[in-house]
């Protein structure tokens, strides 16, 4: 059997690895228009569940990515001077990097085919060139582009501003920080994913980003900017740039996920608002699903038939809480009126999938407090 797969990010790696390794004489050979050690992006998490997944489907990467790990229970959530902490939870950060060059490895071990640096125009001659296409090529895909009119795609755009920074503060656990100007309110999202380094994203509306002049600013002003509205979380540290910039979330969706040879695999074929922290497990776990049906025995056809049958709904409920907490953080301005501690339960509870037992089971203190300040 060969494989073409383009696009070198977790989903493309990570299929590319399991269908080789499974099976010798399938030849796999990944397009990554990037060099291998490209920095786009700071730090990823995961949570528990997705590393039962990992191991069972490959367990020396597995054992690679959780050697490299940063762990934490608690998500802090700070609201004006109050920090209100839940625990119980269970999450990781490892780079981005750290997390390619693994899977970079164990590719090149189990004999995939790498091509960095090669950008992939004429997605049909590589179509026509292999038993099975997969289009690991991330949200701008050009496979969904080109087979639009089979896939059906849809991309919706959110309505914050926000952008990934990275910072050497070091927060100790997933830290949702909450801070009021006279502009309107900017959103962190942080956690460490290294022993130096902290991913820093921020969100904001688009008034309180227009209002603020950040459209207007240059990388380094806009640094500065948000390091003030910010001071008192980053403890004098500067907030770093790589390759950062203002966007939009992008909410992708496909009505098809194959045509004839050609599957989309994670971001190219669905993405989940990064506030629930699910892109790169979606993409992983999309990559173990549609590789076990090949080691049932199913061909091409059958194989990418089942795959849309059988995980549709999964990635359509992940979507669904993502999607939940996404209005909230674009609505956070109303919230903010709150004392801290409803504050955090709403926070803690925007997808939906979180209620006040679960939690509780979580964090019985928080719930307590909660329930407590709530009579008061
Ligand atoms: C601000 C932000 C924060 C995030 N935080 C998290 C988080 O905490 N946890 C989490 O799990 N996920 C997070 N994500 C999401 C995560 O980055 C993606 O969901 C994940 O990387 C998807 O993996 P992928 O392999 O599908 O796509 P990608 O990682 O985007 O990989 C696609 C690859 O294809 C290559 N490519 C594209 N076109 C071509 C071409 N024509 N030829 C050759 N190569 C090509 C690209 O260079 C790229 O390397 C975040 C995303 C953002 C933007």
């Amino acid at each position: 059997m060969r494989i073409n797969v383009i696009g070198g990010g977790p989903a493309g790696l990570y299929f590319a690895l399991l269908m080789r390794r499974h099976d010798a004489s399938r030849e796999v050979t990944v397009y990554e228009r990037n060099p291998p050690d490209a920095t786009f992006g700071w730090g990823v998490v995961f949570s528990g569940r997705t590393l039962r997944n990992l191991r069972e489907a490959d367990e020396v990467s597995h054992r690679r990515i959780t050697e490299s790990f940063e762990t934490w229970d608690n998500v802090d959530v700070v609201l004006r001077d109050s920090k209100v902490t839940v625990r119980g939870n269970d999450f990781s950060g490892i780079s981005r990097l750290r997390l390619l060059n693994i899977l970079q490895e164990r590719c090149e071990e189990a004999g995939v085919r790498l091509r960095f640096q090669t950008e992939v125009e004429d997605v049909d001659a590589l179509a026509a060139d292999c038993d099975l296409l997969v289009g690991a090529d991330g949200v701008a895909s050009a496979v969904r582009e080109r087979y639009a009119g089979e896939f059906r795609p849809t991309v919706e755009r959110g309505r914050n501003k926000y952008i990934w920074y990275g910072t050497r503060r070091l927060f100790h656990g997933l830290t949702l920080t909450f801070r009021e100007t006279v502009e309107g309110v900017f959103a962190a999202h942080s956690y460490k994913f290294g022993r130096e380094l902290s991913t820093f994203i921020v969100e904001c509306d688009e008034e309180t980003w227009a209002r603020a002049g950040l459209g207007g600013m240059t990388d380094g002003e806009a640094r500065a900017y948000l390091a003030r509205v910010f001071a008192a979380d980053l403890g004098g540290q500067e907030l770093l740039s790589n390759n950062s910039r203002w966007i939009n979330f992008l909410l992708v969706k496909n009505a098809r996920w194959s045509r004839r040879n050609v599957v989309l695999l994670g971001d190219a074929l669905h993405t989940a608002h990064f506030s629930i922290g699910s892109g790169t497990k979606l993409a992983l776990e999309d990559s173990i699903a549609l590789f076990r049906l090949f080691e049932a025995g199913l061909d091409v056809h059958a194989a990418l038939a089942e795959f849309e049958r059988t995980r549709k709904p999964v990635v359509e409920e992940y979507q669904q809480a993502a999607h939940e907490s996404r209005v909230w953080f674009e609505r956070a301005r109303e919230y903010v009126r709150l004392d801290p501690l409803p504050f955090a339960y709403s926070l803690m509870t925007r997808s939906k999938r979180v209620n006040v037992e679960s939690l509780r089971r979580r964090d019985p203190s928080f719930v307590a407090a909660y329930e407590a300040a709530a009579r008061a």
